[in-house]
Formats: C-alpha cells, structure tokens, sequence
C-alpha cells in the first residue's frame, strides 16, 4: 500500500459493529449497528447517558474486546482476525490509553512511568529516555520527571499519563473519562494539552458524558440506546503534516 492511500484512509473505521453480552434470552444488545469512520487528525468526544453503550464501544475501539458482528478496522487492519497474542501487539503498538484513573506505578517517577511502554517495545536505553523527557515536555512537565505520583497533582499525573501515552507515538490516543476526578481547572488544563496534541497531528478520541469537555473537541458522537443518535462536527480534523514533518510514522 502506497503512503498516499495510507493517508487517505482512516484511521478507525467501524462497519456495522453490534455488540451483545450473553446469548438467547438473556442476551443484552450493548451496540447495535455502528457505522463510523474516525480520520487521521480528528479530535472525537463519544457522549451518552450511562448504558448508553460508550464502554462498550471504547473496549471495541482499543482492541480490548472483539465485536459480536460486523466489522473493525484499526488502521485498515481487521481486528476480528487477529488472535489474543496479536491483538495485544496490536494495542500496544497503535493505541495510546488514557484513563480517568490515570492508572501510574506508584513510587515510580514520572520519568520512569513514562519510560515504561518503550520498555515494553524494546526502544534502546538512551534512546527511551530521551523520547519520555520529550513525552514529558509536551505536556509542560519537563520541570517535575523525577516526581513520583503521589507528589503530583491530579491535573499533573493526568499529565504524565497522557505522556505516557504519547510517547510510543501511537495511531490514536484513546482516552476513557479523562476529566472523571479533576476539578474544573485541571479539566480545562488537561483539554487545553488534548487539543494542542491534535494540533499536531494527533488523532485522539475521548469517552466523556461531560459537556464542558465535548467543548474543546472537533466532533461530538452521541450515543443513545447502543445507537448513533447525532454526529455534530464542531471543527475540521487537524491537518497531520506538522507530525509527519517531525516524523512520526504515517
Ligand atoms: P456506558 O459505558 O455508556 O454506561 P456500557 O457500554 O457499559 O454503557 O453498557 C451498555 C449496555 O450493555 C448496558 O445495558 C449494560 O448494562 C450492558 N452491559 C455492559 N457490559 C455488560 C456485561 N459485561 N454483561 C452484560 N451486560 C453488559
Ligand atoms: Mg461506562
């Protein structure tokens, strides 16, 4: 596949996806009949009341679960056809999580924390810290890398989660009620970080039943009843050249 058609296509693209618990006469519809392609650069808040199946759809979306029909495209490569094994590897290397815990090793520096998924991926030493310290950079932290987390703030360990997340440079940032235990300001604060990210390039979809948050976003989904109910866009998608400059891979 050339590099044009890579960009062309997008970077989600689910068809017809339902998805139900259980089976016969106890079987629960979660999602019925999803149609949604998210594009390189979107920035998407997925909205809806609680049931309203937005778990449901973020465990689909990061490869942690499989739909019961229809299909799943991450970067046009169908989900359904991978076993565990590859689906792990698959998440680990196109997804970037964030979550309204923000899910840190305690007693750990932020640094470290960040260093964590290059481990995973076998990035050399050197190489490794240089990419969290620019991770944590990014995120206006630079000034607090050797800071565990419980000397951190809320908005500052959501902070060095979202680096965390970054700093594999994933296809997608996909981010479940990061706003859920920060006050106002550190909401504002980390939305603020969400969106200079997409400014670059990056591609993020946020899980959220706050408005305030649904603010600062490109497009909002909302859910009703496991279905599409409205798709609003806000914004265009962010143009991806100032990443691919920077060279991050397409
Ligand atoms: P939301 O995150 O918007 O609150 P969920 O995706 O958690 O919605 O749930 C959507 C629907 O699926 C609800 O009716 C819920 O009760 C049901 N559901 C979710 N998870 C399960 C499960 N593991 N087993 C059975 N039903 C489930
Ligand atoms: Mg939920």
């Amino acid at each position: 596949m050339s590099t044009r058609e890579r960009r062309r296509r997008p970077t989600l693209a689910l068809r017809s996806v339902s998805k139900s618990y259980g089976t016969g006469d106890v079987a629960v519809a979660a999602l019925t009949d999803i149609d949604l392609a998210v594009e390189r650069g979107d920035f998407v808040a997925v909205m809806g009341s609680s049931g309203s199946g937005k778990s449901t759809l973020m465990n689909l979306i990061g490869c942690l679960d499989v739909p019961t029909s229809g299909r799943y495209l991450l970067e046009g490569i169908d989900v359904a056809e991978l076993d565990d094994f590859e689906l792990a590897y698959i998440r680990n290397r196109k997804i970037g999580f964030v979550f309204q815990s923000f899910n840190l090793i305690p007693r750990t520096s932020a640094l470290r924390n960040v260093e964590l998924p290059l481990i995973y991926a076998r990035v050399p030493r050197h190489e490794r810290r240089q990419r969290a310290v620019e991770a944590l950079e990014a995120v206006g932290l630079a000034h607090r890398m050797e800071h565990q987390p419980s000397e951190l703030s809320g908005g500052q360990q959501q902070r060095v989660a979202i680096a965390r997340a970054i700093v594999t440079q994933p296809a997608l940032i996909l981010a479940d009620e990061p706003t859920g235990n920060l006050d106002t300001a550190s909401t504002v604060e980390i939305m603020q970080i969400f969106r200079r990210l997409n400014a670059e390039g990056r591609t993020i979809v946020v899980i959220t039943h706050e408005t305030a948050v649904a603010e600062h976003v490109s497009r909002v989904i909302e859910l009703v009843d496991g279905r599409v109910h409205s798709d609003r866009r806000q914004a265009p998608p962010a143009a991806a050249s100032a990443l691919l400059a920077a060279g991050q891979p397409a």
